[in-house]
Order: C-alpha cells, then sequence, then structure tokens
C-alpha cells in the first residue's frame, strides 16, 4: 500500500465560551482506496504566523507520496529532515510548535490506515490496551476580571449537571483573585469539585510559585504543573522537594526529558500527541516509564480526530499516573466527524473501531470551512485569551 494524496481542509470552531478555534483535517489517501484521518489542531496560537496551507500540503505530500504507511519510524526520519523542530529539537514550553502538530497530523493518519487496513484499534499498534477510559479533568481559565469569577463557578454548575466534577485552574495573572477564586469555588461546591492541578504556566520565579502554593494549598490539588521558567528545571527540583504536590511538567523532546530526569526536575511527564504523533511520544512514555517519573496526557484541545488519538495512547500506556487534559470534544461546539469520541462523566471511553475509530462527516467538513487567518475574532491561545 502506498500514499497516493493528502488533502488539508481548514476549519474553524466555537468553543462553549464563544470564541475560535481553527484547525487543519488532513485526509491522508492510499492507492487501496483507503483513507487515514489526521488533525492539525486549534492553531490561534500561531495567529501571528499562520502556515500557508499549499505550502504545508506540498511539503507533507513531498515526504509521504509512494511511501507505506506501515513504515511509520522511516517516516519520522525523513520528516525530521524537513521539520527540525520537533522530538529530536524542539522548545521545551510550550510543548509544540506547528512543526510538531504538522508531523503529529500525518503520524495519526498513518495509525488510522493501519488500523483500517487490518481492521484493529490504533492502540494495537501501541501495545494493546490496557484500560477501557481514560480518566480526564476539564480547564478553567484564569480569573482576570470581576465578572469571571461568576462566570467560571457558572460553567461549574453546568458541568456538575452533565457529570463533569474534575478540575484544573490556571493561576498566575494575579495570585490574589486566584485565591479569591479559588476560596469561592470551595464554598459554594465543598468536595464536589475535585481539583487536580494548578497550572502555573512557565511564568513564575521558582520562589514566587513556592509563596502562591503555600497560599493556595488550603484549596486542595494534586499537582502543581510547569512552576518553573521552562528550562529552569533545577527550579523545579527546589520546589519538588518542598512541596506535597506532585510537580508535572510538559515534555516534548528527548533532549528536555533527558535534563528533567537528570535533574530530578518533576514527578509527571505531561505528554501529547501534539508533539510530533504517537510514534515520538510514545518514546518520551517509555523514558518516563524507565525513570520513575508518572505521565499524563495533556492537550491543545483536539477535536474528536485527535482526541481519538490520544485515547488510544492512553489506552496503550502502562499506567497514567494523574488524570488527563483532552477533553476538546466537550469544549467545542462543533466536530467533523459522524460520532463524536465519547465521555462518560470525567472518563473518555477509548474507541474500539477500526484505525482511531472515527468516521468523518463530509458534509460538517465543508460547512465548517474557514479561512486560517482571522484577526476580527477572539481566539484562544497564547496572548488572545479571550472569554
Ligand atoms: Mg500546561
Amino acid at each position: 500500500m502506498k500514499i497516493s494524496r493528502i488533502t488539508l481542509t481548514p476549519i474553524q470552531t466555537h468553543r462553549r465560551t464563544g470564541s475560535i478555534s481553527s484547525h487543519l483535517i488532513l485526509q491522508m489517501h492510499t492507492d487501496e482506496g483507503l483513507t487515514g484521518l489526521g488533525e492539525i489542531s486549534d492553531l490561534d496560537c500561531y495567529r501571528m504566523y499562520m502556515p500557508d496551507i499549499d505550502a504545508v500540503r506540498t511539503g507533507i505530500e513531498r515526504v509521504v507520496l509512494g511511501r507505506d504507511p506501515f513504515a511509520i519510524e522511516a517516516m519520522h526520519a525523513e520528516l525530521s529532515k524537513y521539520l527540525h523542530n520537533y522530538f529530536a529539537s524542539a522548545p521545551s514550553y510550550p510543548p509544540f510548535t506547528p512543526g510538531s502538530q504538522i508531523a503529529a497530523g500525518i503520524d495519526m493518519a498513518c495509525f488510522d490506515i493501519m488500523g483500517k487496513a487490518v481492521g484493529r484499534p490504533a492502540y494495537d499498534f501501541l501495545g494493546g490496551k490496557t484500560r477501557d477510559h481514560i480518566e480526564v479533568c476539564y480547564p478553567l481559565f484564569q480569573v482576570k476580571a470581576e465578572g469571571d469569577y461568576d462566570r467560571n463557578l457558572g460553567y461549574i454548575d453546568d458541568l456538575l449537571a452533565q457529570g463533569i466534577s474534575r478540575f484544573r485552574y490556571y493561576v498566575g495573572v494575579d495570585f490574589a483573585k486566584d485565591e479569591k477564586f479559588l476560596a469561592a469555588l470551595r464554598d459554594r461546591f465543598g468536595d464536589r469539585v475535585a481539583l487536580k492541578a494548578l497550572d502555573f504556566q512557565a511564568r513564575h520565579y521558582w520562589k514566587d510559585t513556592l509563596r502562591a502554593y503555600d497560599r493556595l494549598k488550603q484549596f486542595g490539588f494534586e499537582v502543581i504543573e510547569s512552576p518553573s521558567w521552562r528550562e529552569d528545571f533545577e527550579g523545579m527540583a527546589q520546589i519538588r522537594r518542598r512541596i506535597e504536590a506532585d510537580v508535572s511538567e510538559h515534555a516534548s523532546s528527548a533532549a528536555q526529558a533527558m535534563a528533567m530526569i537528570r535533574a530530578g526536575a518533576v514527578d509527571i511527564f505531561n505528554v501529547t500527541v501534539n508533539s510530533g504523533g504517537l510514534v515520538p511520544v510514545r518514546k518520551l512514555v517509555a523514558l518516563a516509564e524507565l525513570s520513575g517519573i508518572k505521565t499524563l496526557i495533556g492537550t491543545t484541545q483536539e477535536l474528536s480526530i485527535g482526541t481519538a488519538a490520544h485515547a488510544h495512547l492512553g489506552a496503550s500506556m502502562a499506567e497514567l499516573g494523574a488524570a488527563s487534559d483532552p477533553v476538546g470534544p466537550l469544549l467545542y461546539a462543533e466536530d467533523v466527524v459522524k460520532e463524536r469520541i465519547r465521555f462518560d462523566g470525567n472518563r473518555i471511553v477509548v474507541p474500539d473501531g477500526p484505525g482511531l475509530g472515527m468516521e468523518l462527516d463530509e458534509d460538517a467538513l465543508e460547512s465548517l470551512r474557514a479561512p486560517l487567518v482571522e484577526w476580527d475574532r477572539a481566539a484562544h491561545g497564547a496572548g488572545y485569551v479571550s472569554d
């Protein structure tokens, strides 16, 4: 079987907050009539440098046309000559780049084709299934203005009614407001709400994070994420020695993962398929497992195709050390598949169909088609966080 053509469709979806997210849906066609699905998700954090779709498609085709989708290691070896900034050499934070997300879209489409070719789910190519569900949590964005308190508490009310009760909260724009919000959250919901993590977003000197932790720990959470400057692994190690909660950091490249292991920087690697695909992320998972580090699955918030890739990853992992983060299909009002990946309360239900287990809805894809470049509407992403 050979890859014969690539289709990239730019689409726009709305979050339940009203902000928009742009994605590229990748279809990988083969000479045997099978088509694999991939996703390059939530690109609005790259608004200043959105990719040119024709250039990306031409580049992908240059690498993948004529290749066997089962020979995926060789494909990554070739891809890494064109896309330098993933896995072998990638920035530590944020944990993905346009390059790593393009590689991820190709990689997940290959797994989709492999599964469809033999009638088996993608997790069977990753070591087989160890669990039927992935525990997840829902993101709460930071309180910045007075109106945000009630808005966030209102979301929680709605989500509890849907059986979603585990959350993570972004802190650090204003710790005083964070403290007030978390107090209001515990006042109103008590133990009905579980807080998996506070995410410090790599914005703070480690001693400032430690001071904030001491103020906020009364509200009860299991993990603090990205607690120091992006490559301050020694600062993370300092914090880790001084607190009870687990320290987690995104692991997106071989070198950065090794540096965190050597420094004893973290308890948990936060890994995502967006760091280049299932093949590279499995290597980071193996490094963690062999080093006694726990793992959780992170996200940029994917639609059902990307979330399914995460579900197959999680299904195949021997252990998941904390609740994971992908809940895109709960956040987005629209999707491009006939049946969205399913959630059961705080859990993703692992799909069991062939490949990723998702079927493209061509009509939905067409109706969501939109230019990638969009300046006039609020988006969610670095520097553009809106309500
Ligand atoms: Mg994070």
